[in-house]
């Protein structure tokens, strides 16, 4: 794939822009809204289970695939796994001798394309948990009603609080809480409330909004309040809305699509016939149409937009929230990478050398290299000060200038990169070191 000799300003790579008023053309299309979301919860929550009874009963999973399921499930004598197989496929892990090829995380309502941002249910899970956070626009709790279960997940080794605050420290804020398993609970109106106050307060004190948090009966294995009502008399105490019918309340409260054009390049294609270089990501705020110059960032280089495929359709124009490719042309792909940001010309994003973020430790931390990473963008860099240790729940100063920053907490550091990169406030920024994850949180 040799781009060398892209030729600028030849006559197919020109495009007659259309001048199209893209809000009025948004706002007529009635966009379904693309959501993303983390599961989160103690192992054995039910997690997997959960999904899986989403997809199957949305019928993204075939009868027959759950059928194939159950009949394997069966033979190792656990057939409630079956709906935990939907999305766990990792076929080692099973260990059953049988490849699917694609892992299936999409699933769409009339209003909502959702989009699960990691396969929950892997005992290697908080790497990945992290990675999705830092894309995610909620995250969804499953919480094990069953006597016993609640409670050890909810203890100082239990995951519950863990994976709650991991997700706080990267900014996401609404959490929609699946009180899962109650059948095994007798569908119990005081256990769900018990859960539920001890849950909210902790949330609460980590410093999630209460209008931020909702709770929902159901049980993944039978189905119940998921994506069908309970069954008559089970809850008679409840009437309220069904897991899914709360995913599709807790779509994002604001798309940003007024705001100055931000797109992370999560993928760049070189050497198509028609399109010899195209990128793909998800539009974080603002919107373009055809025709449109963008400025790439860090290399402040120009770009024309000469084509747009919305869902794999091709769209006169896109907006916040959408998963795009874009084809350019009037730019040498040399000033291209994986991790820039495609900005308006107008107000682009700038290229800073240091920050200050808040995040939270995941092992000891001190002066010391780190990369940093935000999304596909990850640059070496240093964090040069320990500014303070702050309270987990209000954010307050416990202690300023800490000589270290033991794990579990969370804290405000200053950090220099290498090279100037485009970061900008609020932006969900993870710190490695030596291969592990050694702090997450936000840019302030
Ligand atoms: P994960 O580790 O959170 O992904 O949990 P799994 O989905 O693998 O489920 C753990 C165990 O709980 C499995 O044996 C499931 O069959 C069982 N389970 C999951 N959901 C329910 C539920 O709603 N009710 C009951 N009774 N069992 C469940």
């Amino acid at each position: 794939t040799t781009i060398s000799n892209l030729s600028v300003g030849d006559s197919p790579l020109r495009v007659k822009p259309k001048n199209l008023d893209v809000m009025g053309e948004y706002a007529r299309a009635n966009t379904k809204n693309a959501a993303n979301f983390v599961v989160i919860g103690h192992v054995d929550a039910g997690k997997s289970t959960l999904m899986g009874r989403l997809l199957y009963d949305l019928k993204v999973v075939d009868e027959r695939t759950i059928e194939k399921f159950r009949k394997e499930a069966g033979k190792i004598g656990k057939s409630s796994f079956a709906l935990a197989w939907v999305l766990d496929q990792t076929s080692e892990e099973r260990n059953r001798g049988v490849t699917i090829d694609v892992a299936i995380n999409k699933f769409e309502t009339e209003k909502t394309r959702f989009t699960i941002l990691d396969a929950p249910g892997h005992r290697d899970f908080i790497p990945n948990m992290i990675a999705g956070a830092s894309q995610a626009d909620f995250a969804v709790l499953v919480i094990d009603a069953s006597t016993g279960s609640f409670e050890s997940g909810f203890q100082a080794r239990g995951q519950t609080k863990e994976h709650a605050l991991l997700v706080r420290s990267m900014g996401v804020q609404r959490i929609v809480i699946a009180v899962n398993k109650l059948d095994t609970a007798d569908w119990s109106h005081e256990r769900f409330l018990e859960i539920k106050q001890q849950t909210l307060a902790f949330l609460t004190t980590a410093g999630f909004r209460s209008e931020n948090l909702s709770f929902t009966p159901c049980s993944g294995l039978t189905g119940d309040n998921v994506v069908r009502k309970a069954g008559d008399g089970l809850m008679p105490w409840y009437n309220g809305p069904t897991l899914i019918e709360q995913l599709e309340n807790s779509e994002p409260i604001r798309r940003a699509v007024e705001k100055p054009l931000r797109m992370t390049v999560n993928d760049i294609f070189k050497g198509g016939a028609q399109n010899p270089l195209s990128v793909s990501g998800r539009i974080d705020s603002g919107s373009f149409q055809v025709g449109d110059s963008v400025v790439v960032m860090p290399s402040v280089e120009k770009a024309i937009i000469r084509g747009i495929e919305v869902d794999q359709e091709p769209s006169d124009w896109a907006v916040a929230g959408q998963n795009v490719v874009l084809h350019l042309s009037e730019i040498d792909p040399i000033h291209l990478k994986t991790g820039d940001v495609l900005c308006s010309s107008i107000s682009p994003i700038k290229n800073i050398v240091s920050f200050t973020a808040k995040v939270l430790a995941f092992d000891h931390i001190t002066p010391m290299h780190v990369d940093v990473h935000r999304g596909r963008l990850h640059v070496p860099g240093r964090i040069t000060s320990l500014i303070a240790v702050l309270d987990k729940g209000n954010g307050s100063i416990i202690k300023k200038k800490p000589r270290l920053v033991p794990p579990g907490s969370l804290a405000r550091v200053k950090i220099e990169v290498e090279n100037a990169v485009p970061l900008e406030a609020p932006t969900r920024v993870i710190l490695r070191a030596s291969g592990e994850t050694v702090a997450a949180g936000l840019l302030e």
